[in-house]
């Protein structure tokens, strides 16, 4: 049978509809453990002669519904659901990696995932680089013998920097290194690293996955019998496991991905070509913009420009903060990928523990606000930006 395509994987799940009363909706077992038919029964799936679901830290059948969904929708063999996205990029970093060993990691990586590396670091003596991933050159130079893994953010946030992930795959493999992609800024409906050769991709299913801003939740996906062991292992015995209300919560928002990537898309191209005519903001950033330096890049890697936009407003901080505070359709909130227009501050919120120099270099300065387009009006969000920007302005002259 010809594979569905993704945005109606999408919607129809895996259960059997007809075992749950003809349900149009996966059903939610929102139960902590599992009564055995007998001591023998339990005995057997304890051993794994049997299989069954036991207790739903190892298991259970709405949680693993989303994890069936999230390996299709990657095209990957297996996933594994987390308590958030940390949950996933601590429990995979874990698993490939041991004291000695070394990764190396593109420049700009989401803060916390900076802060486990940190973490692994001092307490577990795993070394990290954090690099510029330019080219395959720059990679090989930095590649030691203890070298295990390279792990990848791309579009980085929030100065949208791109990786390219066939350039990175390709050093990878010539050096047997496993290669792991935060996809989250994407999602599965506009970047597929896997299916590019990548060997784990993980989701903060926080953002675009939920899109409903009420979850935190992570994703990874990856070769069946490593998925496996992670279940077992740096699932299992730390613990970032997801709730199944979570789970059916995160199943009703992948229904609607395709559309709102969509509208998220097609807002964010519509934002971007106003701010860019406005006198007060620069510097815009948006891997659809020609002028952009990833946008071929983004052409070729991913099937549209995403929903996020980072920016200046005139006038440094003050003048950013001025501009925050006068939106009223657009939410002052760290996050992204929900229906609501969402803004933030990077150099006073998600980056504000990165040393300012290094901030600087990256190009985040106190000006920079990052923008994740919504699904509402882009008549109104643009309206919104603009009556703030008109009020910013205005309050300097007086
Ligand atoms: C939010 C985010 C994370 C962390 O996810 P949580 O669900 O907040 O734990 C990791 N990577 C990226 C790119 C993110 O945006």
């Amino acid at each position: 049978m010809k594979k569905r395509e993704l945005e109606t994987r999408l919607i129809h799940g895996f259960f059997d509809r007809k075992s749950q009363h003809g349900s149009l909706t996966h059903p939610l077992y929102q139960t902590s453990t599992f009564v055995f038919d007998s001591a023998e029964q339990g005995e057997a799936r304890f051993a794994g002669e049997e299989d069954g679901y036991m207790y739903s830290r190892l298991g259970n059948p709405t949680t693993a519904e989303f994890e069936k969904k999230m390996a299709d929708l990657e095209e990957g063999e297996e996933g594994v659901a987390f308590a958030s996205g940390m949950g996933a990029v601590s429990a995979v970093l874990m698993h490939l990696l041991k004291t000695g060993d070394h990764v190396l990691v593109s420049e700009g990586v989401y803060g916390c995932t900076f802060g486990f590396l940190e973490m692994a670091n001092e307490k577990f003596q795993i070394d990290f680089d954090l690099m510029q991933m330019d080219s395959g050159e720059a990679i090989q130079h930095m590649i030691r013998p203890e070298t295990k893994v390279i792990y990848v953010e791309t579009p980085i946030n929030p100065t949208m920097k791109l990786v390219d992930l066939e350039m990175v795959i390709r050093t990878a493999k010539k050096n047997n290194l496993k290669v792991v992609v935060d996809n989250t800024f994407c999602s599965p409906y506009l970047q597929q690293p896997l299916k590019m050769g990548a060997d784990y991709v993980i989701h903060s299913a926080t953002k675009y996955i939920s899109g409903h801003g009420d979850v935190i939740a992570g994703a990874a996906v990856g070769p069946a019998e490593e998925m496996q062991k992670i279940r077992m292992t740096t699932q299992k015995d730390v613990g970032a496991v997801l709730g199944p209300f979570d789970a059916w919560l995160l199943l009703r928002g992948l229904k609607t991905l395709a559309v709102r990537m969509d509208r998220h898309c097609d807002n964010a191209k519509i934002i971007f070509e106003k701010l860019k005519k406005h006198s007060r903001i620069h510097n815009i950033i948006y891997p659809g913009d020609p002028d952009f330096s990833g946008h071929l890049l983004a052409g070729r890697q991913m099937n549209n420009y995403g929903g996020l936009i980072s920016f200046e407003v005139e006038g440094g901080k003050k003048a950013a903060q001025r501009f925050m505070n006068g939106l009223k359709v657009v939410q002052t909130a760290v996050s992204l990928g929900d229906a609501e227009s969402l803004i933030q501050h990077p150099a006073t919120m998600t980056h504000s523990v990165v040393p300012e120099e290094q901030r600087k270099k990256m190009g985040i300065t106190d000006s920079l606000v990052r923008l994740s387009v919504g699904l509402e009006s882009p008549e109104d969000i643009w309206e919104d930006i603009e009556q703030s920007l008109e009020k910013t302005f205005a309050e300097e002259k007086v």
